[in-house]
């Protein structure tokens, strides 16, 4: 290998906004015949939004407060879901203030469980009280029950293409929160590109009509939907038995996936565990860098040969 060839590689990828952590990736890349991308932060632009917080029992716990303790675990998580909770919690207590409602303080959490670590929630200390929020799974596996109010609002969520996050506290799950993203302008375009000559997979820990209707885009080979954290690397060891395989994602979750791949490709807006697995770091967050970055490491492969 030549170590002028491979200067100029990094080079040319990093005038692309593409950072290229490990030099495995000019071996690997040219042999790549299957990309695995995450859906959340990855096919979606990561900017997520919540649209309406639905209480269980509106006259036990209000709205503003299911809020407020999401939003107090969720500011510790670097989540796209966690950013739009604490986002609308915070927003929601600086409009209280200014209508002079009585001082109500934006509750803190403290004690976070699961900051940083692959899951599909947080949790944390609010009031002395754990407050779960996360995948209605994540709550449950808490031992939190889930009312049957609160099962068929998650369906309506999710018939309606938006993530419901379930937050509880004290043995029960107390509301859902709706949250929702929206695909990146440039998805059609980018997903063309990287299909010539290449299967793609989509692996998503969400479920539902809105990880159903990544079926239909075109250019999407394969979706597995509902694959919790532990099962990503795993699917990408699977994908590797019968080829090379390139894995794109943002979140601390996809970590070990990015980490499994032949070639790990950490979307720009992604968490600091996703970027220092990955072998390259994609710093815009434009999805259509994703086959750049193939196409560039090919290209200097060709050259080291
Ligand atoms: P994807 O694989 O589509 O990127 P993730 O694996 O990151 O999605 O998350 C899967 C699911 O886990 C989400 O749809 C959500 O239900 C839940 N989840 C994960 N982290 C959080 C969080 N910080 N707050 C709320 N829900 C979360
Ligand atoms: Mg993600």
């Amino acid at each position: 290998a030549t170590p002028l060839a491979i200067a100029a590689g990094i080079r040319t990828a990093a005038e692309r906004g593409i950072v290229v952590a490990a030099e495995t990736i000019f071996e690997d890349a040219p042999d790549v015949d299957t990309v695995v991308l995450d859906k959340t932060g990855t096919l979606t632009t990561g900017a997520m939004a919540v649209d309406a917080v639905h209480p269980v029992d509106a006259d036990e716990t209000g709205a503003d407060e299911l809020l407020s303790c999401a939003g107090a675990v969720e500011a510790l998580s670097e989540h796209p879901i966690a950013e739009a909770v604490a986002d609308a919690a915070s927003a929601s207590a600086r409009e209280d203030a200014a209508a002079d409602a009585p001082a109500a303080d934006s509750p803190t959490a403290s004690d976070v469980e699961s900051f940083e670590r692959a899951d599909r929630g947080v949790s944390g200390l609010v009031d002395g009280e754990r407050v779960a929020v996360g995948h209605p799974d994540f709550c449950r596996e808490r031992g939190l029950a889930v009312p049957a109010a609160l099962e068929s609002r998650v369906d309506d969520i999710r018939a309606a293409g938006r993530v419901p996050v379930a937050v509880g506290w004290d043995g029960r799950v107390r509301g859902a929160i709706a949250v929702g993203d929206s695909r990146r302008e440039d998805l059609e375009d980018a997903l063309e590109t990287l299909s010539a000559g290449r299967e793609i997979v989509v692996l998503t820990g969400d479920e539902g009509p809105a990880a159903e209707r990544v079926r239909d885009l075109e250019g999407v080979d394969e979706v597995f939907a509902g694959v919790p954290p532990e099962a990503k690397a795993e699917t990408v060891d699977r994908l590797r038995a019968r080829g090379t395989v390139a894995m794109v994602g943002d979140g601390s979750n996809d970590a070990p996936a990015l980490a499994a791949a032949d070639v790990g490709i950490a979307m720009g807006g992604g968490t600091k565990l996703a970027t220092e697995a990955a072998d390259a770091v994609i710093v815009d967050d434009d999805l259509a860098a994703v086959a750049e970055t193939l196409a560039i490491a090919t290209g200097t492969h060709r050259r080291i040969r």
